[in-house]
């Protein structure tokens, strides 16, 4: 199935009213529909907005870098996108509990401190105490090591466990806002379910970030307005959005790759639209257009993932959107950072 994406019109000029509406904080559909599709000039300029808020909210100009570590592909659920899926016939791990404590401290001893530990999703009770286990070792080696989870669906219950044991933020992206889309592309898991995970979570006391895909199957510019709306509704210290990446062992290997000025215009509008949050440039952009992630910090970006963190006999087994995933090196995100006239901060941003 094609993605209904529009087209935008080509050859604008600047569109100085959507600019005029974006500055005042008119946030109507009409207007985030609009700066969607925006091009050429006037994309310049959202972008440019996009970039005189964050500077405003982070006025040190610095780029959040958290090493990731992706501690287990083993998974429940069964997404089209994603090629870890249940019955994706990959080949699972679990790494051990001392192989990711020895990991984090070498990533500490880098000078790191932020850690993003991610996996598919397991509500199984051993898993889930396993990782508790886990963070709580290394948040008593390394006390002011931050630590951001993202590991999917569960019960309050396991929240609270996960968060008394020392994680201090949760990813959780909606993925889409609308039931149609969401139920189709996440056959077993409803909108319902996730967004009251999203809830749970910031009840339960992380700093929860959130977000969405753009480029998908079915999906319209509406959709996305839809999304973008539903950011404002919670109370979330971190936005992303991700472009579509058709994986070579996800359901919608097929499908075209997602339109990558969607992305960058929804991080702009988000941005705009929330200011005072964390939003990461993500190597998918990389993927779609060369310097990707460098245009994903001019649109309003200020964190980077650094994948120094897996080791590498697993990489290839945490194939998100591609077995081939471009999995960029320091060098090369320093670089992207410079370019944008940014430093890179190994410290906590929030
Ligand atoms: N199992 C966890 C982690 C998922 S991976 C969870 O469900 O929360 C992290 C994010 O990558 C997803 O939430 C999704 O937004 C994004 N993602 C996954 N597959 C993708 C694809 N094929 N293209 C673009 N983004 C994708």
């Amino acid at each position: 199935m094609l993605s209904v994406l529009e087209s935008a019109p080509a050859g604008q000029e600047t569109d100085t009213a959507l600019l005029e509406a974006l500055e005042r904080g008119d946030f109507s559909r009409s207007t985030l529909r609009s700066g969607l599709l925006a091009r050429g000039e006037t994309q310049e300029q959202i972008f440019a907005l996009a970039r005189k808020l964050r500077d405003e909210h982070f006025p040190t100009c610095e780029v959040e870098a958290r090493s990731v570590i992706e501690i287990s592909n083993v998974c429940m659920q069964g997404c089209h996108y994603c090629s870890m899926a249940k019955g994706s016939g990959i080949k699972r791990y679990v790494m051990k509990h001392e192989a990711v404590v020895e990991m984090a401290d070498f990533l500490y001893e880098r000078g790191r401190r932020v850690l993003l530990m991610q996996s598919g999703e397991n509500q199984a009770k051993a898993w889930v105490d396993a990782v508790a286990r886990t963070v709580s070792e290394i948040k008593q080696r390394h006390p002011d090591f931050e630590i951001i989870l993202c590991l999917g669906n569960m019960s309050e219950e396991q929240y609270a466990q996960l968060k008394k044991a020392g994680g201090d933020r949760y990813i959780l992206k909606f993925e889409s806002s609308v039931k149609r889309l969401y139920e189709m592309w996440k056959p077993t898991d409803t909108v319902e379910e996730r967004l009251n995970c999203l809830k749970l979570l910031v009840d339960v006391g992380f700093k929860v970030g959130s977000g969405n895909m753009v480029g998908m199957p079915g999906q319209t510019v509406d959709d996305i307005v839809d999304d973008l709306l539903l950011m404002g509704e919670y109370d979330l210290t971190m936005n992303s959005c991700t472009v579509f990446i058709p994986g070579e062992a996800c359901g919608y290997r097929d499908e075209p790759i997602g339109d990558v000025d969607f992305a960058f215009n929804a991080m702009a509008l988000m941005r705009i639209m929330n200011p005072d949050r964390l939003m990461p440039t993500t190597s998918c952009l990389e993927k779609c257009r060369p310097s990707g992630q460098y245009i994903g910090l001019m649109a309003g970006a200020n964190t980077i993932t650094i994948h120094d963190g897996t080791p590498e006999n697993f990489k290839k087994m945490f194939p998100i959107y591609s077995t081939n995933r471009f999995t960029p090196d320091n060098s090369h995100l320093l670089n992207a950072v410079a370019k944008a006239n940014m430093t890179v901060s190994t410290h906590p941003l929030q």
